[in-house]
C-alpha cells in the first residue's frame, strides 16, 4: 500500500503534471502535499490575475478555458482541481514530507502521517512558504504581513507596501482603490522591470499624480505599533502607519533539499544540482521539477516554462527502465 514506483512531493501545477505522466505510463505513484491542493495558488491574493494566458498554464494539453485574456486565481484553482478529479489522480493532502533517505537503491520517505518506499522521488515543492524577511526590529508585530490576500481590511488605514514587484504593485493598487492610504517603500530606483506590462502604466501614473506615495532607493529600518522608520536618500523619516504589507519574495526550503543530500550551488543562488535534460539531481532516481529548480532565483521558473519538466522526467525514467 505504501510502496510506489514514483513518489511526488508537492501538489502544485507541476507535481500534478508529473502525476499525469506517471498515470499515463501505468506506474504506481502517489503525490504527497502538505496543504490544500495547489496550496501556493490557494494562498495567492484573492483577486490575483496571472501574467500568463490560460493555454500557457495548461498541463498535458488539457484545455484551460477562461473568458478573460489572462485567467484569475479562481479559474486556475478550478482548472487544476478538475484536472485532478477527472483523472482521479492519487493525491494525499495535508501530509508533510519530512525526510527522504536512499538506502540500497530504494527511497524511504517519512511524512507527518506515515512512511513510504519508492523507486524514484520527484521533488516539486515550489517556493511560497518561506518569506524573505526584511530583517528589521518590529517585523514580528501582528500588523506586518508577508502575504497579501485582499484589500477590504486596509480601507481608511495607513498602509506601507514594501517592494515593487508584481505582487507589491497589485497590492498597492488594490488597497488604494479600496480606500487605503498607500505608501510604497522600494529598495530599487523604479517599479520592477517584470511588472505586468498592462499594470506598469497604472502604478506609474498613480505615483506621478500622488495618489500613491512612493519612496525609491529607500528601506524600512524599524517598525513600531503606530509608526515606521524609513531611510531615504534625503534622510530618515518616521511615517504614521497601521499596516505593513512586505512582499519581498519567498525562498524555497533549502534545508529540505540539503537534508535530502541534494547539493546546492555556492554562488549565492543556491541552485540545486540537476541535469537540465533529465531533471535528475545529484542523487540518482531523485528528480526536481517546477520552480524549486531556480534556487533563490524564484522568478526563473514558472508554470509556463517548467510544465515541461514532468515529461522530461517521465521520459528519463522510461529510458532507465529499459536499460535495467
Ligand atoms: P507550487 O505551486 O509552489 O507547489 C509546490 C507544492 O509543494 C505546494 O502546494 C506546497 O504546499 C507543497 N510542498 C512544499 N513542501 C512540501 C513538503 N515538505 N511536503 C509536502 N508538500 C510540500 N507562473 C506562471 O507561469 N504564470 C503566471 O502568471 C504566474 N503568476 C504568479 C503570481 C504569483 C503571485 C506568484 C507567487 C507566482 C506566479 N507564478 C506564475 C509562478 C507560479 O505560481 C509558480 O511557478 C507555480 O506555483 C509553480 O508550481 P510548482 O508546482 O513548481 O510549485
Amino acid at each position: 500500500k505504501n510502496k510506489f514506483d514514483v513518489l511526488i512531493i508537492g501538489a502544485g501545477p507541476i507535481g500534478i503534471a508529473c502525476a499525469l505522466e506517471c498515470k499515463k505510463r501505468g506506474w504506481s505513484y502517489c503525490v504527497i502535499e502538505k496543504g490544500a491542493l495547489t496550496n501556493s495558488l490557494f494562498n495567492y491574493p484573492k483577486n490575483m490575475t496571472f501574467f500568463s494566458t490560460s493555454e500557457k498554464l495548461e498541463i498535458d494539453d488539457i484545455p484551460f478555458i477562461s473568458n478573460n485574456p489572462k485567467p484569475n486565481r479562481d479559474e486556475a484553482l478550478e482548472y487544476y482541481r478538475r484536472v485532478v478529479t477527472s483523472n482521479e489522480l492519487n493525491i494525499k493532502l495535508y501530509e508533510k514530507v519530512l525526510s527522504i533517505n536512499k538506502t540500497e537503491g530504494i527511497f524511504n520517505i517519512s511524512t507527518s502521517k506515515s512512511n513510504y518506499t519508492s523507486q524514484r522521488v520527484i521533488i516539486a515543492t515550489g517556493f511560497y512558504d518561506i518569506p524573505n524577511l526584511i530583517g528589521v526590529p518590529g517585523e514580528e508585530l501582528p500588523k506586518v504581513t508577508h502575504y497579501y490576500k485582499e484589500a477590504h481590511n486596509y480601507a481608511l488605514q495607513n498602509v506601507i507596501v514594501v517592494g515593487a514587484s508584481n505582487s507589491s504593485v497589485d497590492a498597492a493598487l488594490e488597497i488604494w482603490r479600496k480606500g487605503g492610504h498607500v505608501t510604497m517603500v522600494v529598495r530599487g530606483d523604479n517599479i520592477g522591470e517584470r511588472v505586468k506590462y498592462w499594470v506598469r502604466p497604472d502604478i506609474m501614473n498613480r505615483i506621478k499624480e500622488g495618489s500613491i506615495k512612493a519612496y525609491f532607493n529607500s528601506e524600512i529600518t524599524k517598525i513600531d505599533v503606530n509608526t515606521v522608520n524609513i531611510k531615504t536618500p534625503y534622510g530618515s523619516e518616521i511615517l504614521d502607519n497601521d499596516y505593513v504589507v512586505a512582499l519581498t519574495g519567498y525562498l524555497p526550503d533549502f534545508e529540505f533539499l540539503k537534508n535530502s543530500n541534494i547539493t546546492l550551488s555556492t554562488d549565492g543562488k543556491s541552485i540545486p544540482n540537476y541535469n537540465p535534460e533529465t531533471m535528475e539531481s545529484n542523487i540518482p532516481g531523485l528528480y526536481l521539477a517546477g520552480v524549486i529548480c531556480g534556487g533563490t532565483e524564484t522568478h526563473k521558473w514558472f508554470i509556463e516554462n517548467s510544465r515541461i519538466h514532468a515529461k522530461l522526467i517521465a521520459t528519463h525514467i522510461e529510458t532507465k527502465e529499459k536499460t535495467i
